[in-house]
């Protein structure tokens, strides 16, 4: 495929190879993009900012339903992409694309609420005879940059508030898996965008990234990625607006007072859903003691049942990493916990880009898997007294994106709420769980800003005042 600037689709000589990471074959190529094609794609987006900002809200509603339209349309085509060029199941490809039509409809929906308020003036002695309000209008061009695990639903979240705000937009989406991007970016031209509004630029973050993140006409930096790109990104941005979605390593407490089979079967999902390769998956799971053993075995039992392979078959549940180099981190990462003592209940084992769901106890903490975002398909069993020493725990990491916790009693729900520093708490589901109309976005480490469509567009408007002396 290629990539769009100033309303063209541009090819380049060098290209970047899109393989298929279960067996390495080349699906297609997509442009290497250079600094000089972004700084184009931004003075584009110059443009582009003046035409969105003029168009009436209910022609960018009109794009964005009709851009869901079209992509219901694409549905099987779209799925097929992201289980070809990712590494999700077709399955869970298929569950992708209908949240990303979701996303794109609720932010024609959301276009149409960007709300201000009357401002009280006469609450100020000496400002009687004021009245005035405040509105909110949109900031200029964003540089949205995007990782490889929802190849397709986020890029959406930052195409959809971008529109319906009345921005511009440079993408820069992951190199492994730029094809679901300019598919949507060609479904939002088919429905009648006009041009300048989006471009997107293909290419290597490393040669790419500074050109999207330093340029001083880019008003706002949308970052969905690992830690150690955002911390890049926020000390070379300036003074420019940021949002980052940034990483964790999700802890979930499983009470002795729980549905146990309800717990197991959410949790198995929860830490293998995408490989693992999942900001909100399960990686830490601390279960109380009287029904440790239990949750152990069936947890275990569960986990085996699981038929992993090529992400294609109907049947597939678990596909494989994104690259080869990936799944050998991820096996390193094993075979340093097991060094340090910790114990493998099932999997460990690696082929090729597929590594076998992985579950592990007695991981100290000072090992990568004890503390790092694993981003793979192993999960970490802990044996905890009480409900005081899982909030200890759940909170001595860095990250704060998601938590869970299996109970049925209200109090301890309660002071899990309260207690447990994250962006979200699931009560009886596992920490993966998300809608996206819902803030979502982490504390600490795991990032700054919400997304989730109501909420990104309030990032990506400012509110102007406007005072009447009369
Ligand atoms: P990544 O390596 O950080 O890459 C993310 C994007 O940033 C890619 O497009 C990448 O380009 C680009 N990039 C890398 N270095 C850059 C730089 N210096 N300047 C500008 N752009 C740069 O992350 P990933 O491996 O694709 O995704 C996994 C991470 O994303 C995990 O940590 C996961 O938790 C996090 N994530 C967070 C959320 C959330 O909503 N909180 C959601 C999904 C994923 P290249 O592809 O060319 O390297």
């Amino acid at each position: 495929m290629k990539m769009h600037i100033n309303g063209k689709w541009i090819d380049k000589d060098e290209k970047i190879e899109v393989k298929n990471p279960f067996n390495g074959e080349v699906i297609d190529t997509v442009p290497a993009g250079t600094p000089e094609d972004v700084k184009k794609a931004i003075d584009a987006a110059v443009e582009g900012y003046e035409i969105n900002r003029n168009l009436p809200v209910h022609k960018r509603v009109d794009i964005l339903l009709k851009a869901a339209e079209l992509m219901r349309g694409r549905h099987e085509e779209l799925s097929r992409t992201i289980a070809t060029e990712g590494s999700k199941t077709i399955k869970e490809a298929r569950g992708e694309v209908t949240r990303a039509i979701n996303t794109i409809t609720l932010s024609g929906e959301e276009a149409k609420r960007i709300l201000g308020e009357t401002i009280p003036f006469d609450s100020m002695p000496g400002a009687e005879n004021r009245v005035g309000y405040y509105y909110r209008f949109p900031i200029g061009v964003i540089a949205a940059i995007t990782p490889f695990n929802d190849p397709l639903n986020l890029v959406a979240h930052k195409l959809g508030p971008i529109i319906a705000g009345g921005n511009s937009v440079v993408l820069k989406p992951a190199t492994v898996t730029p094809l679901s991007a300019l598919k949507l970016g060609e479904i939002l031209l088919d429905a009648g965008l006009p041009p300048k509004i989006l471009n997107i630029v293909t290419g290597y973050g490393d040669v790419i990234g500074d050109a999207f993140v330093t340029d001083e006409r880019v008003r706002m930096v949308t970052f969905t990625g690992g830690p150690e790109a955002g911390k890049e990104i926020i000390k070379k941005a300036g003074l420019k607006k940021i949002a980052m979605e940034l990483g964790s390593n999700c802890p979930v407490i499983v009470m002795d007072d729980c549905d146990l089979e309800k717990a197991v079967e959410s949790c198995v999902s929860g830490a293998f859903w995408a490989v693992g390769q999942n900001c909100i998956g399960v990686q830490r799971l601390y279960v109380q003691k009287n029904i440790y053993d239990t949750f152990e075995k069936k947890f275990v039992e569960r986990t085996e049942k699981m038929k992993v392979g090529f992400q294609l078959d109907e049947d597939t549940d678990m596909g494989p990493m994104i690259t080869e180099a990936e799944a050998k981190r991820v096996e390193e990462w094993i075979k340093e916990a097991v060094n340090a003592g910790g114990k493998l209940l099932t999997g460990g084992e690696r082929k090729g880009s597929v590594v076998q769901p992985t579950v592990m106890k007695d991981v100290p903490k000072n090992c990568r898997l004890g503390h790092e975002e694993v981003f793979g398909p192993v999960v970490i069993l802990y044996k905890i007294d009480n409900l005081d020493e899982a909030i200890k725990e759940a909170n001595d990491v860095v990250y704060g994106l998601h938590a869970g916790i299996f109970t049925n009693d209200i109090k301890t729900a309660f002071k899990a709420i309260k207690e447990i520093d994250v962006g979200g708490i699931m009560i009886n589901d596992s920490s993966d769980y998300r809608i996206d109309g819902m803030p979502f976005g982490g504390v600490k480490n795991s990032g700054l800003g919400r997304e989730g469509i109501k909420f990104s567009l309030q990032e990506m408007t400012e509110p102007k005042v406007v005072c009447f002396n009369l």
